[in-house]
């Protein structure tokens, strides 16, 4: 469309709702006037035809504002920054009332919405299937060095939903409960057509809670569709994650065949036209419901698992034993008692498979490992990483691999360079357009011919240049959203991510204290540095609230110290969203992935990091592993525990915090927790715990790598001085990051798990 035509469209839409021009409107109107355009040329594409299709089953899908995405997916993008631009307008500030759907926590719900973006774009048959969770996760704000929950409404006039006018019941024991289908469009880019986001509702969701985010975790027919990850800390919660998982994904497998039937296929060619992605634990009841519709149908059981075996395929994140989960038959008995006698019959066949008790659904205790029903009885199994996928193979999942070698497949994740490049970096797309011409929009894995350029002096510090004018932009928003003046000269050294003890969160505090003190005894950096964390805590995890107050104990004290405010300054930002990322990733120098080696199953944001050109700063974890490898040492500053020693530690039970916090470079950091001045300005009752812990219990072993950590850092730090060196580490980073584009993941995903084969 061109920009004419765009503005006509615009006027008629103003003209309508408003009674005046574009022009003569406000922001707030012309942002309405914009969504309901896109909205509506969105919808008005065609879906994807072929002969398979797949569903996309996910607890959560962290979209992000739509507005500039499905601009971008409608090739609008660049003419109504031009539009907006002529009339003195940007973009950027009409999507501030955007409100930022609260669908997800962190980068499991982030790769969902990148996955649902890249199928649209690859011109799949594709839909994912989820809830519409009225108050997301949580609201966070920062008072009094705490974290506080609020909940997060984000459905306004505006939104995006549209009724389907589609629902169906799901029986619950002792009650049903009508599914009502809200869908969301998904534009892809390039090819013309548009998936769906398919979000289930109750048809009467409660008011907001009173107080914070409590509720009456009972009330199942009004809340079960209030917050995403309820409290689940006592049984009440818990029942509620297991009613909103089963109405997740009865729902879907009832539009599943429903769908069927309306494409004229019968059930027992199920598997040849439907492909399922169980994403993480939360969808695996899926297993058993399609298998109890299909066998109330008429099928045989025999048939039944064998179509659904064929359909299903799971995808692992963790390895982190709390969070595979572990469902005692007797929830499911109350919430979906017509489960009981199939996941007894799938236990049971399982057992004839193999008579390893390690790999059976049924434990002991009467709990239902949903992993392990994903495995039997789904084709395939992936990990997200290739060292995650490794570690599942050879130790997590050892007796699963054994016994099925052929299921076991990695899928290392990626990230759409649309939203994490183009939409919110302008500036260095620009840059990197006017050296390469457009095709990297295309097939991210292009960006390489920008390497040449990484000896042209021009370019180098020009890419410095554009840095710089990200780093301006998110000083401004910093001042604008949270009244903070940072430093725009400063090192820009950025964490954010959920918070948990296995991110480490607590070893970069442990950092700023190293810092402080240096400091404080004469040794300035050469260069400020800016300090930014953002995370949330789940509202049950007490020790992770306790690192958010330090984090925020750390801010005051260095904030009120005049030695060392003009040279370290630590900001957290507050609600860290999907929007604060497509601020902060753009202005980041120095990329923080610290996980404990062999804990994070992949990391993305640490790709983002990568394609707008910061340099990583982290341990061979997760997707870190595959960055360094395509960077090369030059290009990357690593340091810490290997994920084999980190294995053999916990399997001999051998890490003893105490022997490394009596190093003399590690004790005084930790005791700084417990100075007069940190206990002047926190609170001893959340500190005292973080300290005790570790000291004794260091159960993510922050203190086995926090001297390698604060050696490499000063390293990165004396590196960034070098200028032009450091602009070609930058470059390089930006020009091998294509590998991590979600269209390739994708591609991959189609060609070895779904083979979705969509009609030329
Ligand atoms: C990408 C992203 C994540 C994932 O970050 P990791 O560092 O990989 O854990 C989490 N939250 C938001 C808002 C993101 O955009």
């Amino acid at each position: 469309m061109e920009i004419a035509e765009l503005k006509q469209q615009l006027a008629a839409v103003t003209a309508k709702a408003f009674d005046c021009a574009p022009d003569a409107c406000t922001d707030a109107q012309l942002y309405h006037a914009l969504q309901a355009l896109t909205r509506q040329l969105a919808e008005g594409r065609p879906a994807p035809q072929g002969e398979r299709k797949l569903y996309y089953f996910s607890a959560e899908f962290l979209m992000g504002k739509l507005l500039s995405n499905n601009l971008l997916a409608l090739g609008l993008f660049d003419q109504v920054r031009a539009l907006l631009d002529g009339m003195g307008r940007s973009l950027a500030a009409l999507e501030e009332y955007e409100p930022e759907p609260s669908l997800g926590n962190g980068g499991l719900g982030r790769l969902a919405a990148c996955f649902l973006d890249s199928i649209a774009a690859l011109g799949l048959p594709g839909d994912g299937v989820g809830l519409n969770y009225h108050y997301g996760l949580f609201r966070q704000k920062l008072a009094d060095r705490r974290q506080c929950e609020q909940p997060d409404p984000w459905l306004g006039p505006d939104s995006w939903l549209i009724a389907t006018g589609r629902r169906y019941a799901v029986p619950f024991g002792g009650f049903s409960l009508d599914a009502v289908l809200y869908d969301i469009a998904v534009p892809g880019a390039r090819s013309g057509i548009a998936n769906r986001l398919h979000l289930f509702d109750v048809a009467d969701p409660a008011q907001p809670p009173a107080h914070g985010i409590d509720f009456d975790k009972r009330d199942i027919p009004h809340c079960l569709t209030s917050f995403l990850y309820p409290d689940d800390s006592d049984y009440d919660g818990q029942l509620l994650r297991v009613y909103q998982q089963y109405f997740m994904v009865s729902a879907g497998a009832q539009l599943i065949l429903d769908e069927l039937a309306q494409r004229g296929y019968t059930p027992d060619t199920l598997s040849e036209h439907v492909a399922i992605q169980i994403n993480d634990t939360h969808p695996s009841m899926v297993i058993p419901e399609l298998i109890r519709l299909l066998t109330a149908g008429g099928m045989s059981m025999d048939d039944a698992v064998a179509q659904v075996e064929r359909t299903c395929a799971y995808t692992n994140h963790t390895i982190l034993a709390e969070a595979l989960e572990k469902w005692p038959l007797s929830y499911i008995e109350t919430v979906a008692p017509q489960l009981v006698p199939i996941i007894r019959q799938l236990d049971q066949r399982a057992r004839q498979r193999s008579a390893d008790s390690r790999v059976a659904i049924l434990d002991g205790e009467g709990r239902v490992h949903m992993a392990h029903m994903d495995i039997h009885y789904g084709h395939s199994v992936n990990g997200v990483a290739a060292l995650h996928t490794e570690i599942l193979k050879n130790s997590e999942l050892k007796p699963f691999y054994d016994l099925y070698p052929a299921k076991f497949n990695n899928k290392t994740n990626g990230v759409t360079f649309r939203r994490w490049l183009e939409a919110c970096d302008p500036a260095l797309s620009d840059w990197i357009t006017a050296r390469i011409g457009p095709d990297w929009k295309r097939d991210a894995a292009g960006l390489e011919k920008l390497l040449p350029f990484a000896d042209d002096p021009d370019s180098l510090a020009s890419l410095l240049e554009v840095k710089q004018q990200n780093k301006r932009r998110l000083a401004a928003l910093l001042r604008s959203r949270q009244g903070v003046e940072v430093d725009e000269t400063s090192i820009f050294d950025i964490q954010v991510k959920r918070l948990h003890e296995y991110k480490r969160q607590q070893m970069n505090a442990l950092w700023v204290i190293y810092k402080y003190c240096q400091i404080k005894g004469g040794h300035r950096p050469p260069r400020p540095i800016t300090v930014v964390f953002g995370a949330k805590a789940a509202p049950a995890y007490t020790m992770a609230k306790n690192i958010i107050h330090l984090i925020l104990c750390l801010q005051q004290l260095t904030e009120s110290d005049p030695d060392v405010r003009p040279w370290l300054h630590v900001v957290m930002v507050e609600n860290y969203n999907v929007s604060w990322a497509e601020a902060l990733i753009p202005a980041c120098d120095i990329s923080e992935q610290i996980s404990l080696a062999s804990k994070e199953a992949s990391g993305t944001s640490n790709m983002k990091f990568m394609a707008n050109g910061a340099v990583t700063l982290g341990t061979m974890d997760g997707a870190n592993v595959e960055i360094a490898g395509l960077v090369g040492p030059d290009n990357i500053f690593t340091f810490g525990a290997s994920s084999d020693e980190v294995i053999s530690l916990y399997a001999q039970n051998a890490y003893r915090p105490l022997d490394h916090y009596h190093r003399p470079g590690v004790e005084y950091l930790v005791d700084f927790l417990l100075t007069p001045q940190m206990l002047a300005i926190g609170d001893a009752s959340m500190l005292w715990p973080l300290w005790n812990d570790m000291k004794y219990k260091d159960w993510f072993m922050a203190l086995l790598d926090v001297e390698s950590y604060i050696a490499a850092k000063e390293r990165a730090l004396a590196a960034y001085e070098d200028r032009a060196a450091w602009a070609k580490k930058m470059l390089v980073n930006i020009a091998k990051s294509g590998y991590f584009s979600s269209d390739r993941t994708i591609a991959q995903y189609d060609a070895d798990i779904w083979r979705l084969r969509p009609a030329e």
